[in-house]
């Protein structure tokens, strides 16, 4: 079965956005994954479809309210379905290299997006949504944050990238930072490529990478290294 994402938004016409170009566009247009982005609004209540309401206990912004966001999640997975639910929010658990690969090898993802101030926390506890972060930082909405979450799963896909590049040498799949990459020409305004990347000696090679991997590591995240 192929990777089904749903996504849960005031704003459907902002996808697939990005993910409808280069890597991650080829591979909708070829059915290695799915795409549906469902209005939360269609659930909104009154003439005006209203989803949101002011803050019990006072407070600025508004909040995403519980019965409209629980009906559009009923009304976009049955409860047999098994793809995770994920509510992006600043509060969440930071999503990570390893939580997109065990997603990308799942069946698919339910992405809620937030705005204004977030949702009512009921709708959290009812519907068992797990709150995922992107960074510590605050953003006025969860699209772009599903947008980053979903590009991280779907590069992952079995097919999607090719069996060439498997990503396991990139950033974090083996605990470090990736090391540093060269290309043509051999020279460029004074600077050569390192000698052995040109010296056909793979084991060298793949020395001077992981010492290069380690170093970068150990000068820009020591928190990955953890000592
Ligand atoms: N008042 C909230 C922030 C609301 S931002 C708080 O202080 O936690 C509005 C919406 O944007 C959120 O509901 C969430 O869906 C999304 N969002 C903002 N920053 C995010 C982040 N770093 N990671 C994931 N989602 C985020």
């Amino acid at each position: 079965m192929n990777f089904r994402a749903t996504i849960l938004t005031l704003y459907p016409e902002m996808f697939p956005g990005p993910l409808g170009v280069s890597l991650s566009g080829e591979a909708l247009k070829s059915g290695l994954w799915s795409l549906e982005a469902r209005q939360i609004r269609e659930h909104g209540l009154g003439r005006h479809r209203a989803v949101d309401d002011t803050p019990s206990g006072g407070g600025p912004g508004m909040v995403l309210r519980c019965d409209v966001l629980g009906a559009a999640i009923d009304a976009a997975c049955p409860p047999d379905d098994e793809r995770p639910r994920l509510l992006m929010s600043p509060r969440g658990r930071p999503f990570s290299q390893s939580r997109a690969r065990d997603l990308a090898a799942g069946p698919g993802i339910v992405i809620i997006c937030g705005r204004f101030e977030g949702v009512d926390e009921r709708v959290i506890e009812a519907r068992g949504l797990e709150e995922v972060s992107i960074g510590d930082y605050v953003l006025s909405g969860g699209e772009i944050p599903a947008m980053v979450l979903l590009d991280a799963c779907v590069r992952l896909i079995p097919g999607v990238m090719g069996k060439v590049h498997s990503g396991d040498e990139e950033s974090f799949e083996n605990g470090l930072l990736e090391y540093p990459h060269y290309t043509r020409p051999r020279e460029w305004e004074g600077r050569s490529i390192p000698d052995v990347l040109n010296s056909g000696d793979h084991a060298a090679i793949a020395r001077w990478r992981r010492a290069r991997a380690l170093e970068l590591t150990k000068a820009r995240r020591p928190d990955l290294i953890g000592d």
